[in-house]
């Protein structure tokens, strides 16, 4: 049998990635550094390798022991890796031989400070005129259409940029269409992008140039750890859902099915969230999304809505205390 402990007491991960990757950028006592090649870095220096671990502090976030390192680099399996270690067979360096670059999904970050300031202003902006008489149609939709209180969409940091459905327009020297204005945002973090929903047309949303949504999800830098998680499909669904649940959950959005892909990013959070409940849309595209991260957590759990076509319908047709108590039922909560 092979004893893993002995294994990584005897190998200095050190030395080991030292004769993959040859002479570190640094090197001092503790620890040495490297461009990460787990993820092709070209900038900087992200990955530290200690005497018994080693992490890429960049964009892939990876990181574990001597065995994992084998794994990652080499492409090798937990088993080969132990019994390639234990007899000091390690894989030669022939570069022909190097596996493919294993499938990372890097860590996302925020669009650039620039960009983010300019869409803070935007996104802004949009509210005021949302609060406005040129806003008035679009508030009396969020209202009327989508449910949403006051105090949601002042949450929310809704907003409206007035034009023709297909027009776009610069603000900020942001290329900026024209409908309501979804900010996915927290006021105290980051704002990843605006989306925006068109009055009519083929494509209803868009989204201001430069956003990063693909990387994000919508509200999850608020989400509160240990509560349950309710992850939806489209944004107002999010906002309905977290304006029933009175704060018993986090609610978030993936913002379109394409997103299902969850980024990294957002995985520890999910990790303190006793369940979470997935909720997509009936369409093939929703339903490969929810089962795509169903397979995330152990505590997932997919859900249907007992009335109408999603979480918003819902909410229109049957009201407040129905979603309230629904969501209440799913998270075996026992007040009203
Ligand atoms: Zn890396």
């Amino acid at each position: 049998m092979i004893d893993v402990e002995r294994i990584k007491d005897r190998v200095d991960c050190r030395d080991l990635i030292e004769r993959d990757l040859g002479r570190p950028k640094y090197r001092n006592n503790t620890h040495s550094k490297y461009k990460c090649p787990l993820h092709n870095e070209e900038k900087g220096y992200s990955l530290a390798v200690y005497e018994d671990h080693w992490h890429c502090f960049g964009k892939c976030g990876r990181g574990g022991d001597a065995i994992s390192w084998l794994q990652e680099y080499h492409g090798l399996s937990f088993q080969e890796a132990c019994e390639r270690l234990s007899v000091g067979d390690l894989p030669q360096l022939d570069q022909a031989r190097r596996p493919p670059q294993p499938k990372v999904q890097p860590v996302s970050e925020p669009p650039s400070a620039e960009w983010q300031q300019a869409a803070r202003k935007v996104a802004y902006m949009a509210m005021n005129i949302l609060w406005g008489q040129e806003g008035k149609r679009a508030w009396e939709y969020l209202e009327k259409q989508r449910g949403l209180t006051e105090a949601t969409i002042v949450d929310a940091g809704l907003g409206y940029i007035p034009g023709e459905y297909h027009e776009w327009k610069t603000i900020e020297g942001l290329n900026v269409p024209c409908g309501i204005t979804i900010p996915w945002m927290t006021y105290s973090g980051a704002i990843w992008g605006i989306k925006v929903r068109r009055a009519a047309g083929q494509q209803r949303y868009h989204q201001v140039a430069g956003g990063n949504i693909k990387g994000s999800l919508y509200m999850g830098d608020a989400i509160k750890p240990g509560l349950p998680i309710m992850i939806t499909e489209g944004e107002f669904d999010a906002l309905i859902a977290q304006q029933a649940a009175e704060g018993r959950i986090s609610a978030v959005a993936i913002g379109s099915a394409s997103n299902k892909r969850i980024n990294p990013r957002w995985f520890p959070k999910f990790m303190t969230a006793p369940s979470i409940l997935i909720r997509m849309d009936d369409d093939q595209a929703g339903q490969g999304a929810a089962e795509q991260i169903a397979g995330l957590s152990q505590a997932s759990q997919l859900i249907q809505v007992p009335q109408g076509k999603d979480v918003n319908d819902f909410y229109l047709e049957a009201g407040h205390q129905a979603v309230h108590g629904w969501i209440n039922d799913l998270i075996g909560g026992n007040g009203v």
